[in-house]
């Protein structure tokens, strides 16, 4: 994923929302094949699969994710959404000893045809697209009039923007891919009247109708005798208990609720948080015997602790000089990327001033204007932690004295360590800009060093006569200035 910080982008992102959430109403739940044929093998050789317990060991499990734009409405920051989706999925999943991560950084694709796409549109954008040793997801506007699918052709699964985020939809569909169906299997396309008995719809229900006593459970349904009887193909709403109000009526007479715990039924969003200890088996064996290379026994990073950045490094109580508007904060633990928002509102409603993520713990901000207060917010995350919340909300202000300076941005420039022991020396990349000084300062503006430095490709910066602390790197060329910090530690 490249790292964009387009001003006022975020913007166009929830307009978009907007328009979106307003397609979610008429988007079908899901659009997966009922008769899936990992769920067919499942039944045929479920003897072999393991009993389930809750102590068993985690299955690490990456998923790829593919975020799709069309051509006009491209807008490149959208991770703190992707990333919330898999923060349901993982807390879904749980329970099941699941649990999934980034393969590897989201990869953006730009085609209108794949934004809103029919069946055979989103074949052709999994094909082209799938990598091994995955599950590919792909967030799009519309998969074709759904919500989401998964397809057993592409083994790949198709989100709606407007249907990730905290929904459930995530953890049915990943369910699907996993090999269950739905827990009305066999009732898909038929509509259930309340209070009909069931036996009436035996020439169009196209698998044997289960009962509320659990008789037929392993022939009938989704095959699972510990999801109960359900009817219901269409979206509806639970009661307080998470069951269906209207009652339905088994082929022996027998009435009951349909269980909207279910994340395999159509129970609406807030209804669906558990699968079943059969289903839980199901999708372990499925796992552990048909996707064996899609199984790691640890995850590929140790999670971010729970810890709240919740004050900015620099600036630290006074205003932001105008000749290095950046922003410093304290390393998160085992974080690798930090989603960035700065705003002029508290709320941070509106255009953002900057949205963008990092893998430095120091952000230089364009644009910022002199006299002013700005919001800043961050959200550490890395390829195994995906809910760590955002951090305090800090406010820095702006000095009213204006800029001699003329700004250059040097996006090219890398440099390591930002975090160094005293005496270690910092190597600056210059990527082929021509860097002909470094000038360090203190938090406050204060200059400490300034070193004329060889125009080369590698430069190396002394660290010998600096007490530990944060500096500001200036990096001059002859077009302007660039900022990095940097940490000094003992
Ligand atoms: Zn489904």
């Amino acid at each position: 994923m490249k790292l964009f910080s387009h001003r006022g982008i975020v913007y166009g992102w929830a307009l978009l929302w907007i328009a979106q959430s307003s397609i979610a109403q008429q988007l079908n739940y899901c659009g997966t094949p009922p008769d899936l044929p990992h769920w067919r093998w499942y039944m045929q050789h479920r003897e072999t699969g393991v009993e389930f317990r809750e102590d068993t060991t985690t299955l690490y499990v990456p998923v790829m994710i593919f975020s799709v734009f069309k051509e006009n409405d491209y807008v490149s920051t959208n991770i703190h959404f992707i990333l919330r989706t898999l923060a349901r999925a993982n807390s879904d999943f749980r329970r099941a000893n699941i649990q999934f991560y980034l393969f590897e950084e989201p990869d953006y694709l730009i085609n209108d045809r794949w934004f809103s796409h029919d069946y055979y549109g989103g074949q052709e954008m999994m094909e082209a697209n799938n990598i091994d040793g995955a599950i590919n997801i792909y967030f799009v506007g519309s998969p074709a009039g759904n919500c989401g699918y998964y397809s057993p052709t592409a083994d790949a699964i198709a989100m709606a923007y407007a249907c990730g985020g905290h929904s459930a939809t995530i953890s049915h569909e990943l369910g699907h891919f996993l090999s269950l169906p739905h827990t009305f299997f066999g009732w898909e396309g038929t509509e259930y009247f309340p209070n009909s008995k069931a036996s009436n719809y035996s020439h169009v229900v196209f698998r044997p109708i289960e009962t509320v006593d659990g008789s037929n459970c392993q022939e009938a349904g989704d095959g699972f005798c510990d999801t109960s009887p359900d009817y219901l193909s269409y979206r509806w709403t639970c009661n307080r208990d998470s069951m269906s109000s209207i009652s339905l009526t088994d082929p022996n007479g027998a009435q009951f609720h349909a269980d909207g715990r279910n994340i395999m039924s159509y129970a609406n969003d807030y209804c669906p948080t558990m699968f079943s200890k059969e289903q839980i088996q199901a999708m372990r064996t499925n796992l552990t015997q048909l996707r064996s290379e899609l199984v790691h026994e640890r995850p590929p990073q140790q999670p971010i602790p729970p810890t709240k950045i919740s004050t900015l490094l620099f600036p630290y109580g006074h205003p932001v000089p105008p000749d290095t508007p950046v922003i410093a904060w304290n390393t998160v633990p085992n974080a690798t990327y930090y989603y960035v928002q700065v705003s002029r509102r508290r709320s941070f409603n509106g255009p953002l001033v900057l949205d963008t993520i990092t893998s430095d713990t120091a952000l230089w901000i364009p644009g910022l204007r002199s006299g002013n207060t700005y919001y800043v917010r961050i959200y550490p995350y890395n390829l195994v932690t995906f809910d760590n919340g955002w951090s305090e909300r800090m406010k820095f202000q702006t000095a009213t004295t204006s800029s001699t300076f003329t700004a250059a941005r040097h996006d090219g420039i890398t440099l390591y360590p930002t975090c160094v022991r005293r005496g270690t020396p910092i190597t600056i990349h210059t990527n082929g800009q021509i860097v002909d000084a470094v000038s360090i300062l203190s938090l406050y503006g204060k200059a400490v060093d300034y070193i004329k430095v060889k125009p080369l490709e590698v430069i190396t910066l002394p660290t010998d006569a600096l007490v530990p602390g944060t500096y500001i790197l200036q990096l001059y060329d002859r077009r302007g200035i660039s900022h990095r910090a940097v940490f000094v530690v003992q």
